[in-house]
């Protein structure tokens, strides 16, 4: 029996801000357990919250850049639930009226075509604590499955502004597993793009509950939902997506029906556990919260925030396309984070030739930073640097292979010395890769090739063209590949008349 799949993401990523959202807390990353804190992120009685309008503004910031209407009003409310890392009893979010509704993101479909990927909503919501387990022996992390021997809580991450974008399961919802990947992936370098989230997955700046059903195929109805949570990474939503895909089908297709339940993913075992059955909004008796007025959202600055939107992945690899007369995958590649746009479109200034940079980014560069393993943002050597040095291989300056060595060292200088380094023309020039392009001196070089090599020499003149790149390579072999090829042809042609 053949199914069709309906997945629909709930997304969680921090929103970058300099402070929490209903106090003035620092949020920065890495500090020590609970120095972050104070009544008011703590649930203290008699504390109010203020609400941070950066965060507001970060919120709708990610509502225009995924498509979404801004509504003109919305409204706090309280998601009571109990949990130990939520002081206050309840979870200060958005329900009824969230500031954007009504969105989508383009993703390519799995038949290769454009695939608009319906959002129902984005809202803003404090995050909670983070607890950490230990076990007997003062270890962190028990595992699953291993009982704790107790369990801390860390309050830094409580109050930090999030927002939860919500898919829409009647709009073009995910198909497959693959398209849940792209999604991911696509909505997670908007955030980075328009600097709302780093979205930096290890940190838990990211991170996603899905819902899974399926259907037969061609029929409009939809079953209970499976809603799985507890994925650390990409590769753990692929692997729960897949093994519940597997299960539902095997429970449908003998007949039997998918109870709506919330399961975790074990991700030693790879399989999905029953957490709970059916929990529904109403299990969180969600109410207006009282300590916030409703906010106004003035068209003024929902036109501001639109005026001042960064330019979007999408739009920006497109552009590339046409100004630079890349291929589309090229594009992509080169647009997937945006300091590495900007790193090319940096190097781009220097260089005429964008093929070869392109080619010279994706194959050279990367390779050097994936050795050092270290992200473009590190990367010491300046944008204009390595322009150069592709501008001096495309003019002919210097070979290939002279550019990959210079580029080397370029890079290892820059990271030794923690300094932009040395640029391509000094190191050329220190360390006597300067190119032979004397034309008596490539002459001389030819002539002393032919003498070395009779046999190729009288080929040649019996009308056979190939031996002239053995003369060439034996030529580039000497100079360490500092001759000028192309100048080196013309004599050889200009010699035997060819
Ligand atoms: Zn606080």
């Amino acid at each position: 029996m053949d199914f069709d799949v309906i997945i629909c993401f709930e997304i969680h990523a921090e929103l970058k801000t300099q402070t929490k959202l209903f106090c003035t807390c620092p949020t920065k990353p890495g500090a020590p357990p609970n120095t972050q804190v104070c009544p008011v992120c703590t649930g203290h009685p008699g504390t109010l919250p203020v609400l941070n309008k950066k965060a507001v503004e970060q919120c709708i910031k990610a509502g225009l850049a995924l498509n979404c209407s801004i509504r003109e009003r919305a409204k706090f409310a309280r998601k009571n639930y109990f949990y130990p890392d939520l002081p206050k009893g309840y979870q200060i979010s958005q329900y009824e009226e969230p500031l954007c509704e009504e969105g989508f993101i383009e993703i390519t479909g799995d038949d290769g075509e454009p695939y608009q990927v319906g959002i129902k909503r984005i809202h803003l919501e404090e995050d909670a604590g983070k607890l950490m387990h230990f076990s007997r022996s003062g270890t962190q992390g028990a595992g699953p499955g291993e009982a704790a021997e107790y369990s801390l809580v860390d309050f830094n991450r409580a109050g930090i502004p999030l927002i939860e974008i919500v898919a829409d399961h009647t709009r073009n919802p995910v198909r497959s597993v693959e398209e849940a990947r792209r999604y991911l992936e696509a909505v997670r370098q908007v955030l980075r793009y328009i600097d709302a989230s780093d979205c930096i997955i290890e940190e838990g700046q990211f991170r996603c509950d899905v819902n899974i059903s399926l259907r037969p195929k061609g029929s409009q109805g939809f079953n209970d939902r499976v809603e799985i949570k507890n994925m650390a990474s990409f590769k753990a939503v692929m692997a729960a997506l897949e093994y519940e895909i597997r299960r539902q089908s095997e429970i449908l297709a003998t007949g039997g029906t998918v109870a709506q339940e919330t399961r975790l993913f074990d991700e030693e075992k790879q399989v999905t556990l029953l957490m709970r059955t059916k929990e529904d909004a109403p299990d969180y008796r969600y109410f207006p919260e009282p300590d916030l007025v409703e906010l106004d959202i003035s068209r003024e600055l929902v036109e501001k925030i639109a005026r001042d939107m960064p330019e979007l992945p999408s739009v920006k690899a497109q552009r590339f396309v046409t100004t630079y007369g890349i291929t589309k995958a090229d594009a992509l590649l080169l647009t997937r984070e945006r300091e590495l746009s900007h790193y090319f479109e940096a190097a781009a200034k220097h260089c005429e030739d964008k093929k070869r940079l392109t080619i010279w980014t994706i194959k050279e560069l990367f390779r050097l930073l994936n050795e050092s393993k270290i992200a473009i943002e590190e990367c010491l050597v300046p944008p204009e640097h390595f322009g150069r040095l592709v501008q001096l291989i495309a003019s002919g300056e210097i070979t290939e292979k002279i550019g990959r060595v210079v580029l080397k060292e370029m890079f290892e200088t820059a990271l030794s010395s923690g300094s932009p380094g040395k640029g391509p023309e000094e190191i050329i020039e220190e360390r006597g890769l300067k190119p032979i392009v004397d034309e008596r001196e490539l002459e001389q070089l030819v002539v002393e090739a032919i003498e070395a090599h009779p046999d190729a020499a009288r080929k040649i003149q019996e009308g056979s063209p190939e031996p002239v790149n053995f003369l060439i390579g034996q030529i580039m072999k000497r100079t360490n590949g500092r001759a000028h090829a192309g100048k080196l042809r013309q004599i050889i042609s200009a010699k035997f008349s060819l």
